[in-house]
């Protein structure tokens, strides 16, 4: 007879979309379990030691820059609840650094997209079947080696929701065939799009609408690929999903598009592109990835692009009524002054075109061919003419907190070289 698991979520603000889809996936696959969300350690705790009897997974996801703090907190969760539950860490810091993971006192971390590895997971806990049969994981040996299963599949994103029963961005798109060098994406969800379909989106519509909810996002590496395979826009799949929508959504009922919590590429801003999205969308403002003002750490970045279509997309989008918000990083790989200056000059140019610039600080990000790269040093001049942006209004950003986090995620990589991971033949 199977025996009871129970689910509990560390469930954290920060990473509640992937969440959602790992607990649709659960419950599209009819797996049977009791669902606890803890806001905080302590509630989390609570809800581990207020299961009955059977087995107890405790879930957690974070992103690379939360990796310590989450730790910490792993600990506070352990102590305050006995020891009890089996601690699973996924996401993309989880699959990129699943030895640091297990370092820091998971017993388990999942390996890739969870959809599948936490069905399995739930399943072999019920059955009492050994974990090396669920694929997706990293599993503390005798020695604390995280030895890994098999791989997760990469299943068509229609074959699980993006949620049920609650609300939230839809995802759209998954994987991205870009290769910018400072990015997880790529490495976490593979190289290709890989979108769901209308008819899929236009079901969580419906039943988001049925809940009384009248705003739509989405969630996609870049918006203006839904639907195409490749680097140019495939705009009638684009106004295909957009009108399909909207026939879903009451007349109050809005669309946002290439706003929070997704973004366009510049070079994919054109008229017609703008004309399509004024007749069906809401956002008064466009998301556009600059990402840098010089050409040679474009080219580096492995951007696919120079700084040309940046100019020319924020002056189409601001033609065409959107205020663009363009997102920067400082302190790129190799970035000299010069690089900076150019940036910056950039930046300024398109905030008197009327845009926001988003500033960040390059982090080197496990997972990403950067993971290992020097990030450039920002000197006091550059810091200074940021924040002069800053305070005019033109731009915003958590650039300061970011170098903060890259010289910790510098540090770890130092400590953990990149290794050849090892494998179990799996049972
Ligand atoms: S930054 Fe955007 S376009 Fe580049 S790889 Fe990441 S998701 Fe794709």
């Amino acid at each position: 007879m199977a025996q009871a698991v129970c689910v509990v979520v560390r469930y954290r603000k920060a990473v509640t979309y992937g969440v959602h889809a790992l607990l649709a996936a659960l419950e599209t696959a009819g797996v049977e379990h009791e669902l606890r969300l803890g806001t905080t350690p302590e509630e989390t705790a609570e809800h581990i030691l207020a299961t009955g009897a059977g087995r107890v997974l405790v879930l957690w996801s974070f992103y690379s820059p939360d990796a310590e703090a989450m730790a910490a907190e792993l600990a506070t969760v352990r102590s305050l609840s006995g020891g009890r539950g089996l601690h699973i860490a996924g996401g993309v810091h989880a699959t990129a650094e699943p030895q640091q993971v297990i370092d820091a006192g998971w017993d388990l971390a999942g390996i890739g997209e969870g959809e599948s590895t936490i069905i399995s997971l739930v399943r072999a806990l019920q059955r009492d079947e050994p974990l090396t049969s669920v694929p997706g994981l990293a599993i503390r040996d005798a020695d604390g080696v995280a030895l890994r299963t098999g791989p997760a599949p990469q299943l068509p994103l229609d074959a699980f929701p993006s949620f049920t029963g609650r609300n939230g961005p839809i995802e759209i798109t998954r994987g991205c065939r870009y290769t910018c060098r400072f990015c997880q994406t790529p490495f976490m969800f593979g190289g290709q799009f890989r979108h769901r379909s209308v008819a899929s989106v236009r079901e969580h519509v419906r039943a988001m609408a049925g809940r009384g909810l009248r705003d739509v996002r989405f969630i996609t590496p870049t918006s203006l690929s839904y639907g195409s395979p490749g680097p140019d826009p495939d705009l009638g799949a684009v106004e295909e999903l957009l009108a399909g929508v909207k026939e879903e959504l009451p007349p109050n009922g809005r669309i946002f598009f290439g706003s929070f919590p997704s973004e366009v590429r510049p070079e994919h801003v054109t008229p017609e592109a703008m004309r399509l999205l004024k007749r069906y969308v809401a956002n008064d403002n466009l998301i556009i990835g600059a990402q840098s003002g010089s050409d040679r750490v474009l080219a580096a970045s492995g951007r696919g692009h120079d700084t040309s279509p940046v100019r020319d997309a924020v002056r189409i989008a601001a033609e065409h009524g959107f205020r663009p918000n363009v997102d920067f990083i400082f302190g790129m790989p190799g970035e000299t002054e010069e690089d900076q200056a150019a940036s910056l000059k950039l930046a300024a140019d398109l905030a008197d075109l009327g845009a926001r610039i988003h500033t960040h600080t390059f982090m080197p990000l496990p997972g990403t061919p950067w993971r290992d790269a020097e990030p450039a040093f920002i000197p006091l001049a550059t810091m200074t003419e940021l924040d002069r942006l800053a305070q005019r209004g033109d731009a915003y950003g958590h650039w300061r907190k970011q170098a903060e986090h890259a010289v910790r995620l510098a540090a770890a990589a130092k400590a953990y070289p990149r290794r050849t991971p090892r494998r179990r033949t799996t049972g």
